[in-house]
């Protein structure tokens, strides 16, 4: 059986491993390789590369730096539909929904090209009497990356992109559940010109984080994950004394007003909340259909869709919506959704029962549709992670702009109108982070940044972005006088500008 190692000091390695984790193919429920999870030496000797790499690396000049994220955008491009495959074959989702997930993650590695105009300082002449003062941005030094299994490709490249532009060496821990691509990520870096050293990539689970979270060598941490596990990383990278963001968990929501497109706005949900059967952060897993008249609407434009909606393994290129990532996924979405009925939802489309023939042990879970939810319900308070699309109906607009702005969650929103004045009014007043307007998935391009509200985001910075340039670098300020502008005599006076 294969094994997937670490990329450590740029080769493969199962270093000093000893335990060892499946690896699925969720289509088939069937173990289809091993990855190493890494113990406390190989942590270190990941360290010690990156620590030995990272000075000179700082030291390139920031074109040059640059210049190797060209090579690896082309190389990224080039090697699209390979990439493609293996994150298909771990994670389940589709061939064309995982090019997605490479070309958003490529995306941010385009932009860090333009990382020597991003990471200039500033400058000050004539500060004060013969002063001049200028800021210059410096590398953190290591960074670390943790990052979950449903973007195996985008969230690395999220983080290592910037962090690595910015002249810091790098550590990523993916998830354990889809390990291939990172490393494959990482290969790539360094046949694009990357020193080795500069990009490491250690597996493991809860031990290797907490040993990224314990490094003294280790200067900034940036994880995305569920909401339990970047409030717990926030906490101990802080505690610890490092820089750390951490992005949690979503429960977004889809405010459908009377005046919408209803045809365009099934369409939205299909998408949005069976896509990648629902196992995205910014996955809409709440429609809220303003008035009874329109709830009744838009489930009558979706149930026909929903019934033709292609599950199935990411080989059949004709498949929408893949299996879950793991058995212990689907048994935790069919659960919810039988406490769904148990509590009184209306359960409109059943997928609980479905089944391939030829894939009987794969993780699938059929598109589910549950009408007449409230608020007190677990499908409303729990990210469910699966194909479940709940309805909450709401009476007017206050109401459905009350439910996404008072949920814990505040990742992403969207609202579908043909009134500008509501999409404004909206857009200001809703207490969330990412907002689309007609836009179901309202994920920023590259050049903005991404990142959530509320229990969705910990941390004062956004992923990717200039935000990015920020949360890599160290700010440091110089203020300069030369001997022409120096009074003889002490002064005891705090400086001040008279
Ligand atoms: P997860 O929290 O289980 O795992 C994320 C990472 O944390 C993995 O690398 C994992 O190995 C590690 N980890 C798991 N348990 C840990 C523990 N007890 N202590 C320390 N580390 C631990 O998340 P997941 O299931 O891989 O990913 C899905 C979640 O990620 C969803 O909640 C989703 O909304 C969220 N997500 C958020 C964003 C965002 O930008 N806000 C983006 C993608 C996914």
């Amino acid at each position: 059986m294969r094994t997937i190692g670490h990329f450590i000091d740029g080769v493969e390695t199962t270093g000093s491993s000893t335990e060892f984790q499946d690896v699925f193919n969720p289509a088939t429920g069937e173990v289809q390789a091993r990855v190493a999870l890494a113990t406390k030496a190989d942590l270190d000797a990941a360290v010690a590369s990156a620590s030995a790499a990272q000075p000179a690396w700082a030291a390139t000049n920031p074109q040059r730096r640059a210049r190797v994220f060209f090579n690896y955008v082309a190389l990224l491009n080039q090697h699209m539909d390979e990439l493609a495959e293996l994150l298909s074959a771990e994670h389940g989702k589709t061939f064309d929904d995982a090019k997605g997930d490479v070309l958003r993650g490529l995306e941010v590695a385009e932009f860090v090209a333009g990382a020597p105009h991003l990471l200039k300082g500033a400058y000050t002449e004539g500060a004060g009497p013969g002063i001049d003062m200028y800021s210059m941005r410096q590398p953190v030094g290591i960074g670390a990356g943790i990052t979950p299994f449903n973007f195996p490709a985008m969230i690395p490249l999220w983080m290592l992109s910037p962090a690595i532009a910015a002249g810091n060496a790098f550590i990523l821990k993916p998830s354990e559940r889809d390990p291939s691509v990172p490393v494959r990520l990482a290969q790539l870096a360094i046949e694009a010109g990357l020193p080795k050293g500069v990009l490491n990539v250690v597996q493991g689970g809860k031990a290797t984080v907490d040993g990224i979270l314990e490094h003294e060598a280790i200067a900034a941490v940036s994880f995305v994950g569920s909401t339990p596990i970047a409030r717990y990383v926030y906490a101990t990278a802080a505690a610890n004394g490092k820089r750390v963001q951490a992005f949690g968990g979503a429960k977004n929501h889809m405010i459908i007003m009377p005046d919408a497109d209803m045809e365009k706005a099934a369409d939205a949900l299909m998408g949005s909340g069976y896509g990648a059967a629902g196992e995205r952060c910014m996955a809409v897993s709440v429609a809220v259909p303003v008035g009874d008249a329109t709830a009744d609407k838009i489930i009558a434009a979706l149930r026909p869709r929903i019934d033709a909606l292609k599950v199935g393994p990411a080989t059949d290129r004709a498949s929408e919506m893949g299996p879950l990532i793991t058995a212990a996924a689907k048994s935790r979405v069919l659960g919810l959704v039988d406490k769904g009925v148990e509590q009184g939802a209306t359960l409109v489309v059943d997928g609980r029962d479905f089944s391939l023939q030829g894939y009987e042990g794969g993780f699938f879970v059929g598109p589910c549709l549950f009408d007449h939810v409230t608020t007190d319900m677990d499908i409303y308070k729990e990210e469910i992670f699966g194909p479940v699309l709940s309805v909450v109906r709401a009476k007017n607009y206050e109401e459905a702009l009350e439910l996404p702005s008072k949920n814990p969650y505040g990742n992403g929103v969207a609202i579908f109108t043909r009134d500008g004045d509501a999409a404004r009014d909206f857009a200001a007043r809703v207490n969330v982070g990412m907002v689309g307007v007609n836009v179901p998935v309202p994920v920023p391009v590259a050049y903005h940044s991404f990142g959530g509200w509320k229990a969705s985001s910990f941390g004062d910075l956004n992923q990717y972005g200039t935000d990015s340039m920020q949360f890599w670098t160290k700010v440091k300020t110089v203020t300069t006088r030369w001997p022409s502008g120096i009074k003889d005599g002490a002064e005891f006076q705090f400086p001040t500008m008279k």
